[in-house]
């Protein structure tokens, strides 16, 4: 996975797209056929819960496997997917495949869940809850099985658009996470509103804890999912100690490299069997 990050790839997929017209035009042609070739693959992070001692989620990230660039990180085509309108069919991609694993998953683990990232243009869809119903049963899945993560800017938007297919997906029963919270201004009106169902403290956030100080947004943003009644969890994870404070911060799930990197569904899987957050530093504990 490290060997072909997409980095060999950087003057092809610029993240500015600024990239020549033609390779733009290129790039849009190989991403369209991507689906169709089999191209795209998921990988799987998990969501841990200290006080369940256990996996509770695995968050869907997907991956491009590049037949001469080798393997794409999302942040080098997701965007540039949203501005040539691909991105519908890569999200209703990872729904379909992301559910199915889940599906497979809950025979062993009842209780597990799976979140998949949407796009704000993913919000222009007036079916976008009709697909996910229809994803969800043919697989067999509650929607509570289901989280959607959200970008905090998107409770910013144009409210029309956005607020009926939220108000939709919660009618459906599935979970809404914000996943940067704390980096866009959202209101916490909008929050009450759109009925969130989770916070996750952004990684930004996380990456500038130190040791001992307090951290006031992090305590701020804590007190606003008590007060709202929302769950709360963090992401980016790196290092024992800011586990233990948020964890002391009343946030009941994480995830992050302390625990794992994205992995495979087959690595997943035997994250699922074997990963405890108690034995973490105690042998084999099912990390790759
Ligand atoms: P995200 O949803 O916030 O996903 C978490 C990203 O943070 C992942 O990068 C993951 O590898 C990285 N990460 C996890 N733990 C740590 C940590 O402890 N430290 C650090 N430094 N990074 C950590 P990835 O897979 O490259 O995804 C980047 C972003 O791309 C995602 O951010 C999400 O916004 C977007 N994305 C990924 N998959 C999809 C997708 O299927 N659809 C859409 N629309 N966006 C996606």
């Amino acid at each position: 996975q490290v060997k072909g990050d997409g980095r060999n790839a950087y003057s092809f997929f610029s993240p500015d797209m600024h990239a020549s017209y033609r390779t733009r035009v290129s790039l849009e042609k190989e991403l369209r056929q991507a689906i169709s070739r089999n191209e795209f693959e998921l990988h799987y992070q998990p969501l841990v819960s200290l006080s369940q001692d256990r996996i509770t989620g695995m968050e869907a990230l997907v991956r491009w496997r590049h037949p001469s660039h080798g393997i794409v990180a999302p942040s080098r085509f997701i965007h540039f997917a949203e501005e040539a309108g691909i991105i519908h069919d890569i999200s209703r991609w990872v729904l379909e495949t992301g559910c199915a694993q889940l599906a497979v998953w809950r025979r062993q683990f009842p209780d597990l869940r799976l979140t998949a990232n949407l796009s704000s243009r993913d919000f222009d869809q007036s079916d976008l809850s009709d697909t996910i119903s229809r994803t969800l049963s043919r697989n067999g899945l509650a929607a509570g099985s289901l989280e959607l993560e959200i970008a905090e800017s998107l409770l910013l938007e144009n409210t029309e658009r956005v607020a009926p297919r939220l108000q939709n997906l919660r009618e459906l029963g599935v979970g809404v996470s914000i996943h940067d919270f704390g980096t866009g201004y959202s209101s916490l009106v909008s929050l009450q509103r759109f009925g969130v169902t989770r916070l996750k403290i952004d990684r930004s956030f996380v990456r500038d804890m130190n040791g001992h100080g307090n951290h006031p947004i992090i305590s701020a943003i804590a007190g606003i999912a008590q007060g709202f009644d929302i769950r709360l969890a963090a992401e980016g994870v790196e290092r024992g100690e800011q586990m233990q404070t948020l964890d002391g911060m009343g946030c009941d799930e994480m995830q992050g490299f302390y625990f794992s990197r994205p992995v495979d569904a087959e690595a997943a899987t035997r994250l699922l069997r074997d990963f405890r957050p108690s034995r973490m530093g105690h042998g084999n504990n099912g990390v790759p």
